[in-house]
């Protein structure tokens, strides 16, 4: 029998429910738990593709094509789970799946409502998640209770245990303990409300996981167990952790939020092997390097719209057992400033994908510096397609050298829409998604950091390199090392005589983990190791 475990947030939203939910995946699948994950959005959009990244930061994109909220980065990141379209539902893709049903005529003579119609719908998309080979299936609830449009969403889960049993479901509510300095004290009035409110509801928690920045004492404890009706142990604290969130894990162990789990829904329990979480620690507490890597981007400042290149360059240090500062530089002002004051002592670059024509030229510049100072590069899809322009213009002498997105009557359209995107009208879903086959070049940089031939890897584009120019681009000395399996289209370029200058068409970030850091971000943190060594004057000692 599979069981439910629901995660709900109160007081504040920024509270980090997706991290602590993946946090608490990997330690039952620590435990030896199969384990599956889903969070239910409670917006309006049928997903957050066509999110600006300022709304919702990254769009995470699964194997399957699926668009979808970055929360499932962490759940990728921290356990084995395999994600799927039945991960992530809206309210959008809700509402539109109930009101099919009534346009075909399913609900015929009746009036279609939101209980038990939406409701319904709901616990349809939890349960479906349920078979033989699943022990735990967790629902993380977007949101924070309290908010109207989540209400459809708590009713929901409220009544899921009256279907497959109390005893089989368990509700932990993630809140927020604020410490006042004024009062010099921890208060417990907002998490007090905030379980009311999902006991008006009809949800009584069974674990508050109690976000603060000081320790709780006793007391605290005590007062939150009384007036939220919990038991003592299932008070549990979670303290900021200014140093990694990989030791978020690890305190909620310390604190026995698992056994306290497995003892509820009476689930056996085997020892918790953590070595490898230790050892990421470990690493990520004594490096023996120290890079700084840039982020030219469009949303530089915006730490969420890169959310997974950011955790892929941690596990890039970590891998290298290197400590990677990444200082984000939004790609206008290095069209104002220039390459050369704004990139000057950085020991790698990254242009990440995006968007849109704002900040292009930034991106080509700082590329170009890349390419000509032999700074260790990786382009990401747009930053990839960038890569491609600097060359033509720069090194193959097409001046007017662009891609069509943002010059349509370019003299030299290097990149261009695809061919299955003519006549594409929609934005919603409509892009070439998810994962895809390639095959490498053997003697690329890439074949060697992947250290194999054939690779899958997650896209989410329009827009493409031109076949038309391969020809004269390569005899410049641009390397096409990778192409999907047939050779139409080029998904890896690289400058050979460069130290490494790589740009890819796909999204490798998404596929990076802390405890297998993607072969391409691990290679590039080695080569800034290099560039940084190599740069530094010699000891005279
Ligand atoms: N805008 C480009 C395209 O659609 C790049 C997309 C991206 O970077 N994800 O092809």
């Amino acid at each position: 029998m599979t069981k439910h475990i629901f995660v709900t947030g109160g007081v504040v939203s920024s509270l980090g429910k997706g991290l602590t939910s993946a946090s608490i995946a990997m330690l039952l699948e620590a435990r030896g738990l199969r384990v599956k994950m889903q969070k239910l959005d409670p917006y309006i959009n049928v997903d957050p593709g066509t999110m600006s990244p300022y709304q919702h930061g990254e769009v995470y994109v699964l194997d399957d094509g699926s668009e979808t909220d970055l929360d499932l980065g962490h759940y990728e990141r921290f356990t084995t789970t395999h994600l799927t379209r039945q991960s992530n539902y809206t309210t959008g893709q809700i509402y539109q799946a109930v009101i099919n049903k009534e346009r075909r005529g399913e609900f015929l003579g009746k009036t279609v409502q939101v209980i038990p119609h939406i409701t319904n719908e709901i616990k349809e998309m939890v349960t479906q998640l349920d078979d033989a080979d699943t022990d735990v299936v967790m629902t993380e609830i977007g949101g924070t209770v309290g908010d109207i449009e989540s209400l459809p969403f708590l009713e929901a889960i409220r009544q899921i245990p009256l279907e497959v049993g109390r005893e089989n479901c368990i509700f932990i509510h993630l809140t927020l303990v604020p410490y006042l300095k004024a009062a010099g004290e921890l208060k417990t009035k907002p998490t007090q409300h905030s379980v009311g409110i999902l006991r008006q509801i009809g949800i009584q928690p069974d674990v508050l996981v109690c976000r603060t920045e000081r320790s709780l004492d006793t007391s605290d404890r005590e007062k939150i167990a009384l007036f939220c009706n919990v038991p003592l142990n299932s008070v549990i604290e979670e303290r900021d952790k200014d140093f990694s969130i990989y030791e978020v894990p690890l305190s909620l162990q310390a604190n026995k939020i698992d056994d306290l789990i497995l003892k509820r829904l009476g689930l056996p329990a085997s020892p918790a092997n953590l070595d490898g979480w230790h050892e990421i620690l470990h690493r990520l507490r004594n490096p023996e390097h120290e890079v700084s890597i840039a982020l030219v981007g469009k949303y530089a400042e915006h730490r969420d719209a890169y959310k997974s290149i950011y955790e892929a360059l941690d596990h890039g240090g970590i891998a290298n057992q290197t400590q990677v500062r990444v200082q984000p530089i939004k790609s206008e002002a290095i069209e104002e400033e220039g390459a050369e004051r704004l990139l000057a002592g950085f020991d790698a670059l990254i242009v990440p994908g995006g968007f849109g024509e704002r900040g292009i030229e930034g991106k080509v510049q700082a590329i170009r510096y890349a390419r000509e100072r032999n700074l260790p590069f990786l382009g990401i899809c747009l930053g990839m397609q960038c890569a491609v322009i600097d060359f033509a213009r720069h090194a193959a002498g097409m001046s007017d050298a662009h891609s069509t997105e943002f010059f349509r009557d370019t003299s030299a359209p290097v990149i261009c829409l695809m061919e299955e995107q003519e006549g594409v009208t929609d934005k919603g879903g409509t892009m070439r998604l998810g994962s895809q086959p390639a095959k490498l070049t053997p003697g690329s940089r890439a074949a060697a950091a992947y250290g194999c031939l054939e690779i899958n890897e997650r896209h989410r584009h329009r827009y493409e390199f031109n076949s038309g120019y391969r020809q004269p681009l390569e005899q410049a000395g641009l390397l096409i090392a990778g192409t999907s399996p047939d050779e139409s289209l080029v998904e890896i370029v690289e400058v050979p005589d460069h130290p490494w200058f790589v740009a890819v068409q796909f999204h490798p970030e998404f596929k990076s983990k802390p405890t297998a850091a993607h072969p391409l971000f691990a290679g590039l943190v080695a080569a800034a190791i290099t560039h940084h060594t190599s740069s530094k004057p010699a000891n005279p000692s």
